[in-house]
């Protein structure tokens, strides 16, 4: 008996491979079409720009904490105030490494003793970023994993598991448009998270912000400010947000920054300050006098942005639909109204196979497992997709491909089960 579903698939697929294509749905980068926005940044500071502050830019003086018109610039950006900023170079994972690396070996201020003299775990939300599972087992972390929710992380799982084990020193997770699912965390969870009742004194919420401002039109998700949060909650040292400018200007070339309790500001920077003299003023103020500039501002630019992404992602999701429809037949995915990423689950565990056949057909996608702790997930269906950087007819093409590689996977799939 012929399988006419699966020899179509596979003659599509053919069909698909002479194309001979070469496209990358893989790299949550920003396009040269997004970084031309801020080459303004090349010209912007000139000789009249030397003090600002009252510091000379050029020399030493100026602290850890990065120069005040760039603290109060992120600090509304992070919707607190300047004393609760510290600025540091160009990057918020150095900063994120940098703050886990001194509980490790300092203790948080409400710490008993260093982390690293116990077992120390961290809850990550799945399906996740790459580079958070990276950084943590690299430092010796145990990872515990919570499923990420339309509306946050699975607060059930998390009181849980915080709830009975002091050696769960905290969660980091993306609050706002998370990697890769586009989730944001209600209001109503997040408070539940502020005041939760952990066995450990010291459980803190690393929450890694780096999408807030990236919306893809006005209906937007409500980012959540738990430095407040964890204020009112009665834990006023139990979070640190994070944040760089790496999708607002350019990708590691810009500031990264933090958000705390003024107390946790003056513990990072004691810190800071044995290791290095002070931050990068002159990015830092070429920053401060771009966006000033720019106009409108850092909501102009983020506007500027989004009309160049929403197509993109709105590309995904029509092209997603048409080629496979929308009941779950062969696969879900998320719509979500900001950051980078659209989150993809087969609905055969096919994940692997879907990013092999694309890769043989030339396009290359985010490998499968990597949005799980050690490269692998359990389901083997997720699948990360990342439209920002490709110019937009290639995402269309792409995503035609990746559709013909899901249909093929399926139908795979479903033949050798008939088999059995
Ligand atoms: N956090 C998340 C959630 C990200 O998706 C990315 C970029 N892919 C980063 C941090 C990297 O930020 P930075 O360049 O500031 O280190």
């Amino acid at each position: 008996m012929t399988n006419d579903a699966l020899s179509q698939a596979q003659a599509a697929y053919a069909e698909l491979k002479a194309r001979g294509l070469k496209l990358n749905m893989q790299r949550g980068q920003p396009s040269d079409a997004d970084f031309d926005l801020s080459n303004g940044l090349l010209t912007v500071l000139t000789e009249a720009d030397l003090k600002m502050d009252g510091l000379d830019l050029r020399n030493y003086p100026g602290g850890v904490a990065g120069i005040p018109s760039a603290r109060k610039l992120c600090a509304e950006y992070l919707d607190v105030k300047a004393e609760n900023v510290l600025v540091w170079n160009n990057a918020s994972l150095e900063l994120q490494g940098l703050v886990l690396t001194f509980a490790l070996l300092h203790g948080l201020r409400g710490s008993r003793g260093p982390w690293a003299h116990g077992k120390p775990k961290m809850i990550v939300t799945v399906p996740g970023y790459d580079r958070h599972f990276l950084l943590l087992e690299t430092l010796g972390f145990e990872l515990l994993t919570v499923d990420m929710q339309p509306d946050g992380p699975d607060l059930d799982a998390v009181e849980k598991i915080a709830g009975q084990d002091d050696s769960v020193k905290g969660i980091l997770f993306v609050p706002t448009y998370s990697n890769p699912g586009g989730e944001t965390i209600s209001a109503e969870k997040a408070a539940r998270l502020a005041g939760l009742k952990a066995a450990a004194a010291d459980f803190t919420i690393f929450a890694d912000d780096a999408y807030r401002a990236h919306h893809l039109s006005d209906d937007r998700d409500t980012p959540v400010n738990f430095v407040t949060l964890c204020r009112d909650a009665g834990f006023p040292d139990r979070a640190f947000v994070f944040a760089s400018t790496s999708k607002i200007t350019f990708a590691g070339a810009g500031l990264g920054f933090m958000a705390s309790s003024e107390d946790n500001i003056k513990w990072v920077s004691k810190y800071l300050n044995a290791q290095s003299i002070g931050p990068n003023k002159l990015e830092q103020a070429r920053h401060v006098k771009f966006l000033e500039a720019y106009e409108g501002g850092l909501e102009a630019l983020m506007r500027d942005h989004a009309r160049l992404i929403e197509p993109k992602f709105r590309v995904v999701n029509e092209v997603l639909g048409r080629e496979l429809g929308t009941g779950g037949e062969f696969a879900t995915w998320g719509n979500p109204k900001g950051g980078y990423f659209i989150s993809l689950d087969t609905t055969a565990p096919v994940a692997q196979r879907v990013v092999q056949l694309a890769d043989e057909a030339g396009i290359s996608l985010t490998p499968a497992g990597a949005t799980y702790p050690g490269g692998k997930d359990p389901h083997n269906r997720n699948i990360r997709l990342a439209p920002t950087r490709p110019p937009l007819e290639e995402v269309g093409t792409a995503m035609q491909g990746i559709a013909t590689c899901i249909r093929l996977a399926t139908e795979e799939h479903r033949a050798s089960q008939q088999q059995r």
